[in-house]
């Protein structure tokens, strides 16, 4: 007997998976290998930056004061009592009528509170004793940069949940970070199932095809930010499958299938996890691609059953799986960022689910044109390839003509959101 199944819409799927999400634990790595991890803490400031004030220029430390009788007409000399390079102090304190040559980056000394440019200046002997001459007036504070001018102490300059880029580990280095402390990245394992699967390093035999889910999850797993593990490829069969999504459990934080999930005969995801007492939290959702994307729950882990098709594969990890995981690595933007921009094809036939259509987005006269990419069929592989975005056109009766304002998920975004597409789902939700 074929099992009737409900279908739900997508924000209600992705709602039960969310609720099961769950922050991960921290581990400290040493900074040199910290690209690409997620920091586990805000990353705040413990001090000014810079700690004191100084010289953004080679020349001369001065007193304000002292420049108020300067003019073209009758330049002032100031005694040079001093200098200083980078990383010195200057020990005394500068009296009136007195400079100290300092370099880039000093520290201004006690007494003076302006810089004046080394070109602004021409320097003189008198009496033996060198001097500085110029004709300008300077302002209290002019040319110093001042204690705290690029970050005050306290403030928060990267949340947690940030994936590290080389900018950060600079200012992890400022502060002094040799240990890192960054989310533990979660070990996802893939199964793909399916009789007719080949090794990627086969020969093609007639009515065999080459997996090519194993390799393209590998890819979204490293890019949603966990670690991928591929733990078999089986052939669709009761005993086997059931064994090893057993045995994989064991190993991973989260588990993803590809293939079986579906009511056909040799689909026997749905009777894995009948046998292990899951929960499933859903089976059916009123999209296309991956409709049939099942998720459940098996002793407080996360199963993903996604669909063999790559595309609805595809889509189905990029909507649920990957929530997770960035969850998992303690940011508040779990989701894909969405966009409305306007459609550059037209889709005249009316779908009652919500289609995720592969897409690319190009410009014309700066404005953002979602570009479908190739045959819109869940088996078209090829079409992956060229996709940064999914369009998303909303089920219903509406038909979608060139032109017309429609939200897009960029695929390849780092940055994230913190609610499901919070623009465009309106439109779904009126439209049916
Ligand atoms: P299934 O979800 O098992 O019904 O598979 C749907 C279709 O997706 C199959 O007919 C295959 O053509 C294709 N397929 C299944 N698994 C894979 C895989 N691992 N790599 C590439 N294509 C697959
Ligand atoms: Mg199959």
């Amino acid at each position: 007997m074929v099992e009737i199944r409900t279908p739900i819409p997508v924000k209600e799927a992705i709602s039960r998976v969310m609720h099961y999400a769950q922050t991960g634990s921290k581990v400290s790595i040493p900074i040199e290998e910290s690209l690409g991890f997620f920091l586990a803490e805000d990353l705040a400031a413990d001090h000014h930056v810079p700690a004191f004030d100084r010289s953004p220029y080679d020349g001369f430390a001065i007193r304000a004061k002292d420049t108020v009788e300067s003019s073209q007409v009758k330049a002032i000399q100031l005694k040079v009592i001093g200098e200083i390079g980078a990383g010195s102090v200057y020990a005394g304190n500068v009296q009136a009528g007195e400079a100290v040559r300092i370099m880039t980056g000093a520290q201004i000394p006690a007494g003076c509170d302006a810089v004046i440019m080394l070109e602004d200046v021409e320097e003189v002997i008198l009496a033996g004793e060198k001097y500085i001459q110029f004709e300008k007036q300077l302002k209290e504070m002019e040319n110093i940069t001042q204690t705290g001018e690029d970050t005050k102490q306290g403030e928060v300059l990267v949340e947690k949940g940030t994936s590290i880029n080389p900018g950060i580990m600079a200012l992890l280095a400022t502060f002094g970070y040799k240990e890192v402390p960054v989310s533990r990245k979660p070990k996802v394992g893939i199964i793909s199932t399916g009789s007719e699967l080949l090794e990627v390093d086969a020969p093609l035999e007639q009515g065999k095809i080459r997996d090519s889910n194993s390799y393209m999850l590998i890819g979204q797993i490293e890019r949603a930010g966990g670690i991928p593990l591929s733990l078999g490829q089986l052939e669709d069969d009761f005993t086997l499958c059931y064994n090893q999504v057993v045995e994989a459990l064991e190993k991973v934080d989260i588990l993803l299938t590809t293939g079986g999930v579906s009511v056909g005969d040799y689909d026997y995801i749905p009777a894995i996890l009948e046998k292990l007492n899951a929960e499933v939290l859903f089976n059916k959702i009123r999209m296309r691609p991956g409709s049939v994307t099942t998720v459940a729950s098996i002793n407080g882990k996360l199963f993903f059953g996604l669909s063999g098709n790559p595309s609805s594969c595809y889509v189905g990890f990029e909507l649920y799986a990957r929530p997770i995981i960035r969850t998992l690595l303690h940011t508040k933007q779990p989701y894909l960022r969405t966009e409305i921009v306007q459609l550059g094809a037209p889709f005249t036939r009316p779908n009652p689910f919500d289609r995720f259509v592969r897409g690319n987005l190009q410009y014309r006269d700066g404005k953002g044109i979602a570009m479908p990419v190739g045959l819109d069929k869940p088996n078209i592989v090829t079409s992956l390839a060229g996709s940064d975005i999914l369009i998303m056109l909303p089920g219903g009766s509406s038909i979608y003509e060139r032109g017309m304002e429609v939200s897009v998920i960029f695929l390849e975004d780092q940055h994230g959101s913190s609610a499901w597409l919070d623009m465009g789902y309106k439109r779904e939700e009126t439209g049916q």
